[in-house]
């Protein structure tokens, strides 16, 4: 394979430049000609390509967001899209392609791979909702921007006595929430997951204050519920004030750990090797401390299981 492409497709998160990097530098030690493909599969349709080099990825593996952009694409899903994006890499003669996103983006790589290019998926998302890999890339900062801001939090909750509910990312996964509550040591972690009521949570609030802790923090993830809803809920039945902080964007920038850094430098460079050695449509993950290679079709079967051990130990360590 002489000629690959990158691409950083659907939400940013902190360690994609990181894994560019890798895939540029790992590509070009292989002899081969890396191009990137700006606003993901935006990108292919418009042959917005960009031939890198060694210093083209300088510098940015200590940054968030991505370098190439990223975007989504209605128009990629339409044949007429595929067609024109198929033509611009005939045109350039790109053989391979490494994609970074979450499983949107991958149901797009399928759909290349079956059209005859090699494709190689990298689990880039801050939702950690992608399965066959523990961690994706930007969990692990999106994880500590969260306890960052909590920490902040705390300082005042506890010396105004309230109840604060952090409102997190994920509408669908609760991972962000649970592992940065548990990181928190928040009193209550509501999760899409896991069914809740609000008197549940009032008596845990109420239970708490009896044994003289006058303040609590909720971290909530969005799929859960509305942050303002729940707080007017819980004012209304225990008569706390309650304060809602909603952490938004903040949680998709920064600049990523060493962590995220690491891991994406070891998918980046697996993803080349797999593509050099002719494998295509399949995912890079890492599962217990060692790279995973799995079916993308796999991928998209398969739900994420959720950390229920997590998920109970948070409970009793908040008791
Ligand atoms: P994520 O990768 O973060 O899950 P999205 O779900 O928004 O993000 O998907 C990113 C992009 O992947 C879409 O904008 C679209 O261009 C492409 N994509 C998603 N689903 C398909 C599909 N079924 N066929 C082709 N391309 C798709």
């Amino acid at each position: 394979m002489k000629r690959i492409g990158i691409l950083t497709s659907g939400g940013d998160a902190p360690g994609m430049n990181a894994a560019i990097r890798a895939v540029v530098r790992s590509g070009i030690y292989n002899d081969m000609e890396v191009y990137g493909i700006r606003r993901g599969y935006a990108g292919l349709i418009n042959g917005d390509f960009v031939k890198m080099d060694l210093g083209s990825v300088g510098d940015i593996i200590h940054r968030g967001g991505t370098i190439l952009r990223t975007a989504r694409s209605e128009e990629f899903k339409t044949p007429e899209g595929m067609e024109k994006a198929l033509k611009n890499i005939e045109a350039l003669g790109l053989e391979g392609l490494v994609v970074i996103g979450g499983d949107g983006s991958f149901r797009g790589a399928i759909e290349l791979s079956k059209r005859g290019v090699a494709t190689i998926g990298i689990p880039g998302t801050i939702d950690n909702d992608i399965p066959f890999t523990d961690y994706s890339i930007g969990f692990d900062t999106a994880v500590n921007t969260v306890v960052e801001a909590v920490n902040k939090i705390r300082d005042t909750a506890t010396s105004h006595e309230r109840t604060f509910i952090i409102e997190v990312m994920g509408r669908e996964s609760g991972n962000l929430a649970l592992y940065s509550g548990v990181a928190c040591g928040a009193e209550t972690i509501l999760v899409p997951e896991m069914p809740f009521t609000i008197k549940d949570v009032c008596e845990k609030i109420m239970s708490g204050f009896r044994r003289g802790k006058l303040h609590s923090i909720i971290i909530l993830a969005e799929g859960a519920g509305q942050g303002f809803d729940v707080g007017r809920e819980i004012k209304n039945i225990t008569g706390f004030e309650t304060r809602i902080i909603v952490l938004g964007h903040l949680q998709r920038g920064g600049t990523p750990t060493a962590f995220d850094r690491i891991l994406a430098s070891q998918m980046g460079g697996k993803a080349v090797e797999l593509l050099k050695s002719g494998v295509s449509n399949k995912m890079v993950g890492w599962v217990k401390g060692e790279l995973l290679v799995t079916d993308l079709e796999q991928i998209l079967t398969t739900n994420k299981p959720f950390n229920m051990e997590l998920y109970e130990l948070a409970n009793i360590l908040s008791i």
